[in-house]
């Protein structure tokens, strides 16, 4: 019989996730992150979940939802936890499925006096950082049509766990101020949701891209101001973004680079392990997802 581990650390399972969004084909960006994803489990002893985010319903198409199921096995990436297939992400796993529980974060947020409701339209608000046009209107939050928005101090400094070296606490960028927690039609934005599954799943590790660490620094300062919060225990490993041949950032819009395009050019998972590599290291060879993983991991000095 095995030995049972009954140290505390044992008895808490450590988690990552997968957190694609079914709005468009993945690409070999999506694939660098979910390789970096896997091998981090594997060196950290790590359980995933597959976590597919489906609020922004707009955008959402079958077939994007179906080509996540297909990518991930294609590319021999596992995972332990959440649905195997499309049938079962709706029926079990669809964010539509927890509006309860974004919801009593919300009264959570409101309860501590931490909101306030903007009535800002669309145009007002294209230049990027949110003003603070609505913050000192006393509009009722229970007004119908209107955003509710976190009040942010932009003095705060927010500290980051990482697997790498520490680094210092980072203030919130300007982008963040006042961000949205719930859009207008009343569901919740995409940082509340987020946090809130993270929360819920027990997620203790995410990866992901550079240009989330706004975000990041945007949900740690939520979670902050939550009753219980467990998030800033969480390890958060943000990696470089690929470039592409023209040194574009990879996106969806590319569809050149979408893993279903190279399948169906006859690339095998290998070859598309190193092509995405190679769009960054000429020298690279992954043969895998794995190895892809550890790739990028040594690259940024992780192992
Ligand atoms: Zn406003």
């Amino acid at each position: 019989m095995p030995e049972i581990d009954h140290s505390p650390a044992a008895q808490v399972p450590r988690l990552t996730r997968l957190a694609p969004t079914p709005s468009g084909f993945l690409h070999a960006g999506n694939l660098l992150s979910f390789a970096a994803t896997y091998a981090l489990s594997l060196h950290l002893n790590l359980e995933i979940l597959l976590r597919i985010d489906d609020l922004d319903r707009d955008r959402l198409r079958p077939e994007y939802l179906a080509d996540i199921f297909a990518t991930l096995e294609y590319m021999d990436i596992p995972w332990h936890h959440g649905p195997r297939n499309p049938d079962e992400f709706s029926t079990q796993w669809s964010q539509t499925l927890r509006i309860e529980h974004y919801n009593s974060l919300l009264n959570a947020l409101r309860d501590g006096g931490h909101l306030f409701a903007c009535d800002c339209s669309r145009t007002q608000l294209l230049n990027g950082a949110y003003p603070g046009t609505c913050r000192h209107k006393n509009i009722p939050l229970s007004q119908p049509g209107v955003a509710w928005r976190l009040k942010t101090d932009p003095g705060s400094r927010i500290g980051i766990r990482s697997p790498g070296p520490a680094t210092p606490p980072m203030p919130l960028p300007p982008s963040m101020y006042d961000f949205v927690v719930r859009k207008k039609n009343g569901d919740p934005a995409y940082q509340l949701a987020s946090v809130a599954d993270d929360l819920h799943f027990g997620v203790t590790h995410v990866v992901r891209g550079e240009d989330l660490l706004p975000s990041t620094l945007g949900q740690l300062y939520l979670a902050s101001l939550l009753p219980f919060n467990t998030f800033p225990e969480t390890v958060f490993w943000h990696h470089p973004l690929l470039e592409g041949p023209s040194g574009h950032k990879l996106s969806k819009s590319a569809g050149d680079t979408s893993i279903r395009h190279m399948r169906a050019q006859g690339l095998s998972p290998a070859d598309i392990c190193t092509a995405t590599a190679r769009m960054a290291d000429p020298l690279a060879a992954p043969q895998n997802a794995r190895e892809l993983g550890d790739w990028l991991l040594q690259r940024q000095g992780i192992i």
